[in-house]
Order: C-alpha cells, then sequence, then structure tokens
C-alpha cells in the first residue's frame, strides 16, 4: 500500500516492524496463558509484566499501577465508571470538557442517567480550559476532574499540570484521556499530579484492541470486567499477551525516538501550516499554534464542504480526516470545531491532518499542491463562493 500519502495518525498508526517482530513469538512459541504455572507459561508472563515495565518507566509510574485493557475507549469507561462508583457516598459531581473525545463524552451521559452530575466546561477559541472557570466549576460533591491531554481534532494540548494541581487542593482524583499524547510528549504523572490515566497501542505504533490504564496507588478503583483474578484482579480475562509485548515494544521504541521524531513532526507541520495559510484564501488554523502535537494541522477552508474534499484527496492516493463526525445520512458539525466557536459553515469546510514518523517534506508539499487545487476548483462550483465574491465585487465599486 506505498501508493498512500498517510496523513492520519490521530485515526491510527502503522505497527512497526520491530512491534510485529516482537509480537510474533508470543503467538506461536509462546501461547502459553500467563496464568498457568508451567514453564511454557513463565514466558508470557514474564513478557507481560516485562511491558508493564517499560510502560511504567515511560510515564515515571510503578508498576503495579499499570493495567492492561482493550484500548483507549475501556480505559476510558473505566476510569470514569469505576472512580464515580467508589466515591458515590462522597459526591456525585464530574467535571469534564466539551471537547473530549466520544469515549468520556458518551460515559459522561450514561453516568448522569444514573444519577450523576456532570459540568461540562467551554473552551476558548484556541480549544483551551480556562483554570479559572475549572474552580468556580468546583462543588462540594466534585468527586473527578476528567480533562483531555490533548485533543484529538485540534490537537491543543491542555494545561494538565496546572490541572492536577487545583485538583488535589481541593482533594479531587484527576483523570486525563492522554491517548493523543502517550508518546508523543514527555509525561511524568507524579510531577503533573495525574491520578488516572489513559492511552492506546494503536495511537503510538503498536498494535490495535490494547491500551492500559494508569491507576494511582491511592486511588480507589472497582473491577470493569468480572472474572479471573487477572490484573491484580481488577480487569478479568486472560491477558491479550501479543498485544501487551507489541504495545511494550512500541512504548520502548518511542522512548528512545520521541524528542527527535517531535522535531521532525514540528518542522513538517509548521511548513504544512504556513504553506496552507499562505497559499489558500481564506483559510484559517483550528486549535493553537503553539500549544498543538507536533503532529497536528486542522484546517477550516470557507465556502467548501470538507466532505467533498476528503474524496478528492483520497484519489489522490492522500488519507486524511475531516473534523466532523459523519452520522447516518447527515454530517453533524464536530462537537470540538462548535465548542471552539466555529459557525458551521467553517466546521463543515475543515481538514485535519495528521503527521506521522515516517511523514516526508515531498509528502507534505505533495499534500499541499493537492488541497490548493481542490479547494480552488471546489470553490469554483460554490454558489456561496460566487455570491461572496459578486458582494466584494460590489462593495469595491
Ligand atoms: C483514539 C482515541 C480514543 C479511543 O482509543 P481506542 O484505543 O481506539 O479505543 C480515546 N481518546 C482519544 C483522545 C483518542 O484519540
Amino acid at each position: 500500500m506505498g501508493e498512500f500519502i498517510y496523513l492520519d495518525h490521530a485515526a491510527t498508526t502503522q505497527t512497526a516492524p520491530e512491534v510485529l517482530d516482537a509480537m510474533l513469538p508470543y503467538l506461536q512459541e509462546y501461547y502459553g496463558n500467563p496464568s498457568s504455572s508451567y514453564r511454557l507459561a513463565v514466558s508470557s508472563r514474564k513478557a507481560v509484566e516485562k511491558a508493564r515495565g517499560v510502560i511504567a518507566d515511560m510515564i515515571h509510574a510503578k508498576e503495579q499501577e499499570i493495567f492492561f485493557t482493550g484500548g483507549g475507549t475501556e480505559s476510558d469507561n473505566w476510569a470514569l465508571k469505576a472512580v464515580a462508583e467508589s466515591l458515590q457516598k462522597k459526591g456525585r459531581h464530574i467535571i469534564t470538557t466539551q471537547i473530549e473525545h466520544h469515549a468520556i463524552l458518551h460515559t459522561c451521559e450514561y453516568l448522569e442517567k444514573r444519577g450523576f452530575e456532570v459540568t461540562y466546561l467551554p473552551v476558548n477559541e484556541q480549544g483551551f480550559v480556562s483554570p479559572h472557570t475549572l474552580k468556580q466549576a468546583i462543588r462540594k460533591d466534585t468527586v473527578l476532574i476528567s480533562v483531555m491531554f490533548a485533543n484529538n481534532e485540534i490537537g491543543t494540548l491542555q494545561p494538565v499540570s496546572q490541572i492536577g494541581q487545583i485538583a488535589h487542593e481541593r482533594g479531587i482524583l484527576f483523570h486525563t484521556d492522554a491517548v493523543q499524547a502517550f508518546c508523543q510528549m514527555s509525561i511524568d504523572v507524579r510531577e503533573m499530579q495525574i491520578d488516572l490515566m489513559s492511552a492506546s497501542g494503536h495511537k503510538c505504533y503498536g498494535p490495535k484492541g490494547v491500551g492500559f490504564l494508569y491507576v494511582g496507588e491511592r486511588v480507589p478503583m472497582t473491577p470493569f470486567l468480572h472474572g479471573g483474578a487477572q490484573e491484580r484482579k481488577l480487569r478479568a480475562g486472560t491477558e491479550n499477551v501479543a498485544g501487551i509485548v507489541g504495545f511494550g515494544a512500541a512504548v520502548a521504541m518511542c522512548k528512545k525516538t520521541l524528542l527527535e521524531r517531535a522535531e521532525k513532526e514540528r518542522v513538517l507541520r509548521d511548513h504544512l501550516i504556513d504553506r496552507i495559510l499562505s497559499e489558500v484564501p481564506y483559510t484559517r488554523l483550528n486549535g493553537s499554534r503553539k500549544m498543538r502535537l507536533p503532529n497536528n494541522a486542522n484546517f477550516s477552508f470557507q465556502f467548501i464542504e470538507g466532505e467533498n474534499l476528503l474524496v478528492l484527496l483520497d484519489m489522490d492516493g492522500i488519507c486524511a480526516s475531516g473534523g466532523s463526525a459523519c452520522t447516518t445520512g447527515s454530517t453533524e458539525p464536530s462537537h470540538v470545531l462548535k465548542a471552539i466557536g466555529l459557525p458551521d459553515g467553517l466546521a463543515n469546510g475543515s481538514l485535519r491532518l495528521t503527521l506521522g514518523a515516517g511523514t516526508s517534506m515531498e509528502e507534505i508539499d505533495r499534500t499541499v499542491e493537492a488541497v490548493k487545487k481542490h479547494v480552488a476548483k471546489l470553490r469554483d462550483g460554490s454558489v456561496v463562493y460566487e455570491d461572496f465574491l459578486a458582494r466584494q465585487w460590489d462593495h469595491s465599486l
């Protein structure tokens, strides 16, 4: 599939070759169940614990604070539901933001139906949560604050350390969905005062269907899946050994390459942003110019439908995504772009390009050329654009 220009690394990444190599023996020779007692099984058990050690080390946690899950969605569900259930006697109020991933938002809606109250903090035009607004939202019965580390659509990085500090000053637990940030930025759960953190394997060159939830030692938890005694009796089910080994290998690789890769991606990202903003008229960058993921660019083009642009880019072999989520038949504008205050027209004309370890300058330049060509073509056929030009012409007379 070498003919594609893949610029959708926020959706998923390709499993790295060394990750696959690390996984294969655990699908073949070492197939034992980690819970069994014979020597064959010891290999599986040791491999799972080695991966746990690598991951714990990466975020400055203890090994016993890392719980393997079936991915980012499960980690988010578990964090919110378990804390809510454990602390409901203390209070039933949760604070989150309007721009979270649906794994958080829909879990919050579920909890609301069970009698919990949720405050969805607004964000400013760049997508930042205000620490001041957060403080004001805190109540006596607030038990959990869940704010994502980095936004998956517009890349905005939240002031995580500040949020952790605010939460802890008031004795409230702090969860962060770090699925996009993990392995893209250095994370220190102690320094940043994070109590729970979600991450996912397939967003950082590992396999799909594996993730972890970091749970600080003092956080009260309830099991998410009931059954066997795996994962310290909190997440039952035979471990996804090969997946966990692959996740560990991906993290070990990222540990070595993170800073260098982030710097390389930042240069390409800024080149992409500069070219698009200067060469495509009536365009804006969504999110913060500086405080954003090193691999994320998100634009809105006036007078076009993002969906149409994606189809044309796909025909050129360019894999990108819109800021909007398609719901059967109707195209709802993205909740994130709405939350930063974009009118529907701009929210519908959005394009997210997310870079990866293998992205080259040549690919970026080819993508810019394709975007320029297709946006111009789409505007040519647009009544709204013609109208706009006609009005401009009137004004200039
Ligand atoms: C992808 C993503 C998830 C979901 O992770 P899965 O492993 O695909 O379930 C959750 N949160 C954010 C911010 C994501 O980008």
